[in-house]
């Protein structure tokens, strides 16, 4: 090697270690936007919905599979409702890009009674043959009950600080679930749920129910109109909804999708949870108020229907052809830390 490369290369060298301590040193602005920029376009890439090679599955039909109820929104998301999507074709799209799904769940004092049906029914019926991580948030982690999970499935408990009034411990699931996508799975994992603890599956809840950003039919008011539901009226809170607006009414126990679409839903729900707080009002029914008026404005890619949602207390009618999640029936009374 002559003089002039061995020169060359020493030059190289110490201009990359200069630009390396400088970067470190001052994080100079116009890096840090570039670095930003990237962050960002990465965030919002959606999952292709690649189809492996050589599977057979049935043809599909180009009639509507179902008469009796709506499959579609008006923003042409789908509304999954049983004989509307076969399995087999989601199955192997899912499975081939082998997703993660992380499900959060809250169990804050006489609630940690609703955990083992919760987490058993949950290992019958869940996304059952995907990895799958529940996040339990308690104050009571000793009272967590033993349940035997599946292959690739994993339960971590968070320590959580007891609340005295119901109503604040169904709101700050918010800020909880910003928080923990943000410090810990905003890249580790594929699709988030977040659901009530006094809830029970029943049946099959699986990849059908995946999208960027999902909602699920309040079972009660299916079918109302708009001006029946129970959005918050009041112009003064930040979850206010005009009488002539409105999709749906969406349940407040589940709510899910990609983590960072859910991390902007749970952001903007815990922001304007704060601010109303600081104008001493809260919504009529809390988190899931600031929820319809976040779907009002930030459409879900995928509905749920009441499938998805059902109340044990209601009777079945004939379009509802499987309960696959439900709320059950407590007594608030004995349960709640305040009525
Ligand atoms: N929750 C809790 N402890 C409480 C009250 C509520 O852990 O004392 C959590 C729990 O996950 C529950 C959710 O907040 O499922 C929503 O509250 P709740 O089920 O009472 O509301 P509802 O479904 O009756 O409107
Ligand atoms: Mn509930």
């Amino acid at each position: 090697m002559r003089f002039g490369q061995i020169f060359c290369l020493f030059c190289a060298f110490i201009s990359c270690s200069l630009v390396w301590l400088i970067y470190h040193s001052y994080k100079p602005s116009w890096f840090s936007d570039v670095l930003e920029c990237r962050a960002t376009v990465t965030k919002h890439v959606t999952l292709d919905l690649i189809f492996p090679v050589g599977v057979a599955c049935a043809q599909p039909s180009v009639h509507t599979s179902r008469q009796d109820v709506s499959i579609s929104t008006p923003w042409s998301a789908p509304i999954v409702w049983e004989e509307t999507f076969d399995l087999v074709v989601i199955d192997n799209i899912y499975k081939y890009q082998n997703i993660t799904v992380a499900a959060t769940v809250f169990a804050l004092g006489k609630y940690v009674r609703f955990l083992k049906d919760f987490l058993e029914s949950a290992e019958q019926h869940f996304m059952v043959g995907y990895p799958v991580h529940y996040y339990l948030f308690t104050d009571l982690p000793n009272e967590v009950p033993e349940v035997k999970l599946g292959e690739e499935r994993q339960l971590t408990v968070i320590k959580t600080p007891s609340l005295k009034r119901w109503q604040e411990i169904t709101q700050s699931r918010m800020g909880m679930i910003e928080k923990l996508i943000e410090e810990k799975l905003r890249n580790t994992i594929d699709y988030i749920f977040s659901f009530d603890v006094d809830t029970k599956f029943h049946a099959h809840w699986g990849a059908e129910s995946l999208g960027d950003l999902v909602g699920v039919l309040h079972p009660y008011l299916f079918g109302s109109s708009r001006q029946q539901f129970t959005y918050e009226r009041r112009p003064e809170s930040q979850a206010y909804i005009p009488s002539e607006e409105g999709d749906y009414y969406y349940e407040g126990a589940m709510i899910g999708g990609r983590p960072d679409k859910v991390y902007e839903l749970a952001k903007t729900c815990r922001m304007q949870i704060e601010m109303d707080k600081d104008n001493q009002i809260e919504a009529v029914w809390q988190d899931e108020s600031y929820l319809n008026k976040y779907f009002l404005y930030n459409k879900p890619t995928k509905v749920l229907s009441p499938e998805y949602m059902w109340h044990d207390e209601i009777q079945k009618p004939d379009h509802m052809k499987v309960v696959r999640f439900s709320q059950v029936i407590k007594k608030y009374a004995e349960i709640r830390p305040n009525t």
